[in-house]
């Protein structure tokens, strides 16, 4: 069994946690003159003159009951961005430790760890958009902390075998994190029930994409109890903002309708697969259990020029490792996707 306190930077394993005024305090009172807050309140009618809860209580009891997670186990950030950027550096000596991805997937896994110091070995994954277990293991050495597993993968679409992601958690001491940023729109369930069996697993999910909230930023991390409070000690105290917090009380209720669009966008999925399928210009059309299609197409560059000379803007991908003359093209509304269609077809 990885333990966790073996793979923590010594620095953090000392560290002594800002305390805020609402950690402090957190009883019933009437005059609040502890945070030096503006007590005669803010310039507009809603009124955010005090700090939100540091530890975001009643969005986890929400959240808990949706995910059946039990709230000890949640962490939530500013996007996952932010949960990245802080397992990285709660686990990775800079200069010292280092990282494995499989390319082509999600940038940030490198960026953030380019900006922490940390190394980034790569496993390119195979022609059918697979983690290639032996070439991860090649890379694995005793500096190795994270592994990163985007399952649906960004930009292929693609989920990885459960199989293969079940031999690298029996077979890794480190942290193996795997990004269900997609997982809604997936046919592939989510590993969130083996949370109990792996305390070295970090899931990784969002409301950005089928809760259709990229905009208020939070990105969740499902973990043990043990990094769940690493990561809580190292966050910035008020990482998710009063306004996002109101709001998602609000927003998680609503489990129906959000359930409506998923189904709405993986119909739609299939339907704009079929068609783009017909373009004399597509090569291929990828299976996706995601909420967007990985397209080959004839010269991507200039179809991309094109579609954006009429105003519509898919993600050209073309230069990217494995995905030569690909765009990525995100499930729109009807109306956007018989458009986008329509601009195909003339060029
Ligand atoms: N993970 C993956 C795989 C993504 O594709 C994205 C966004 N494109 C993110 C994480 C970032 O999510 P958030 O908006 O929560 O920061």
């Amino acid at each position: 069994m990885p333990d966790i306190n073996l793979l923590l930077r010594n620095n953090i394993k000392k560290l002594v946690p800002y305390s805020s005024a609402r950690d402090e305090f957190s009883g019933i009172a009437k005059t609040f003159l502890d945070a030096n807050e503006n007590s005669l309140g803010s310039p507009i009618p809603e009124q955010y003159n005090r700090y939100p809860d540091p530890h975001q209580t009643r969005i986890k009891e929400l959240l808990s009951g949706i995910k059946a997670v039990p709230g000890k186990n949640i962490f939530l950030g500013n996007g996952s961005d932010e949960c990245i950027d802080l397992l990285y550096r709660a686990f990775c000596n800079p200069g010292k430790d280092n990282t494995i991805i499989n390319p082509p997937t999600y940038g940030m896994y490198e960026v953030s760890a380019e900006i922490n110091d940390v190394e980034v070995r790569k496993a390119m994954l195979a022609e059918d958009f697979q983690p290639d277990l032996e070439k991860m293991a090649a890379l694995v050495d005793e500096n190795t902390k994270i592994i990163w597993l985007c399952s649906p993968n960004n930009p292929t679409g693609n989920a990885f075998h459960h199989q293969s992601i079940e031999m690298i958690l029996n077979n890794f001491d480190g942290l193996v994190v795997i990004d269900e940023a997609y997982i809604n729109f997936s046919r592939q369930q989510s590993f969130v029930r083996e949370l109990t069996e792996y305390p070295n697993l970090v899931i990784l999910q969002t409301l950005s994409k089928a809760w259709g909230l990229a905009g208020l930023r939070v990105g969740m991390a499902f973990a043990s109890e043990a990094i769940v409070e690493v990561l809580n000690r190292i966050k910035p105290p008020y990482n998710i903002s009063q306004p996002t917090q109101d709001l998602l009380l609000t927003a998680l209720k609503e489990t129906g309708s959000v359930n409506e669009k998923i189904r709405e966008i993986v119909t739609m999925r299939g339907l704009l697969a079929n068609d783009l399928a017909q373009l004399p210009s597509v090569r291929k059309v990828y299976p996706s259990d995601a909420n967007f299609l990985l397209v080959k197409i004839d010269n991507a560059r200039a179809v991309y020029e094109s579609l954006l000379s009429q105003g519509i803007v898919v993600r050209d991908r073309s230069k990217i490792v494995l995905c030569d003359d690909c765009l990525r093209i995100t499930i729109g509304k009807k109306v956007e996707n018989e458009e986008l269609l329509r601009a195909l077809s003339a060029v």
